[in-house]
């Protein structure tokens, strides 16, 4: 089965976006579980973590359909060791968040080299973190996302990730997220059955399908191979539905959450559905 949701608000409480995923007829969804705009929060309190297990529990959702994604501050590629050192603080205080939330995944941006380093360099050190990350937290499976590349941020080639996981010593604390907005802007076609096959294809030789523990399902305003991230709703971009129909009908990617993160949440509700009813259909 697919789990279908979007990135939904958790204020007020992480256990909001329960609720907030209800209202939408969602079967999934992704959080922030502290402010993505500040370095330091709060610790969850226990009335949030007891009352985001019961809400989970009550409302059917299971662990594997929940998508936490990290604060957007944390670069673990930063070329200043200091910087770098908060980064990764940052984002084992995340991990520990997830585990406290009874919570599988922790979704992250690779890093970016601010041009200061070179590629492989940044690539080095963002495996070195996530290692240390893997030994300061209990069971977080650390999610890579696929990013368009713009500025000097990596991920944006299937090879960026395949070289970190490589460097990974314990393979099953790491996974990967396909953007869909952001691979499209990478240069990933998507776009017909042929460019998507040809494109699942290089991502199953390079990185495998074994490690996508998730998707963000996001039409694009910026065209092919552009680097530039500019997500728009469902077949309002450069990508079209075509896209959505393939991946409704792509049993590599069932038991996964597939996230939306499209720039009009009062579509959301009516995208969910939309994609509910592409799956199935002949493709
Ligand atoms: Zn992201
Ligand atoms: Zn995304």
């Amino acid at each position: 089965m697919k789990y279908i949701g979007a990135h939904v608000s958790a204020a007020g409480g992480v256990e909001n976006a329960v609720i907030n995923a209800i209202n939408i007829k969602a079967t999934g969804f992704a959080l922030f579980t502290k402010n993505q705009r500040q370095w330091k929060a709060k610790p969850l309190s226990e009335k949030n973590i007891k009352k985001f297990k019961e809400y989970m529990q009550i409302h059917g959702f299971s662990k594997d359909a929940v998508l936490p994604h990290d604060s957007y501050l944390i670069n673990l590629g930063h070329p200043e060791d200091e910087k770098r050192q908060k980064s990764l603080e940052a984002f084992i205080d995340e991990a520990k968040r997830v585990e406290q939330l009874g919570l599988k995944y922790l979704n992250f941006h690779p890093g970016s080299h601010l041009r200061k380093i070179s590629e492989e360099e940044c690539l080095d050190l963002i495996s070195k973190s996530i290692n240390l990350a893997i030994k300061e937290t209990d069971s977080c499976i650390f999610v890579l996302e696929t990013t368009a590349g713009q500025g000097s941020n990596l991920g944006y080639k299937f090879e960026h990730l395949a070289y970190i996981i490589d460097k990974i010593e314990d393979k099953e604390r790491i996974g990967v997220c396909i953007d869909t907005a952001h691979i499209f802007a990478a240069g990933y076609d998507i776009r017909t059955k042929e460019a998507y096959e040809e494109t699942m294809k290089k991502f199953d030789k390079i990185i495998g399908f074994k490690y996508l523990k998730g998707m963000h399902l996001n039409d694009s305003k910026a065209k092919l191979g552009s680097r530039v991230d500019r997500h728009h709703n469902l077949g309002y971009g450069e990508i079209g539905l075509d896209a959505f129909k393939f991946i409704m009908n792509d049993k590599r990617i069932d038991n996964i959450p597939l996230i939306l993160e499209t720039i009009d949440p009062s579509l959301w509700a009516k995208e969910i559905k939309l994609l509910k009813g592409l799956e199935c259909t002949n493709t």
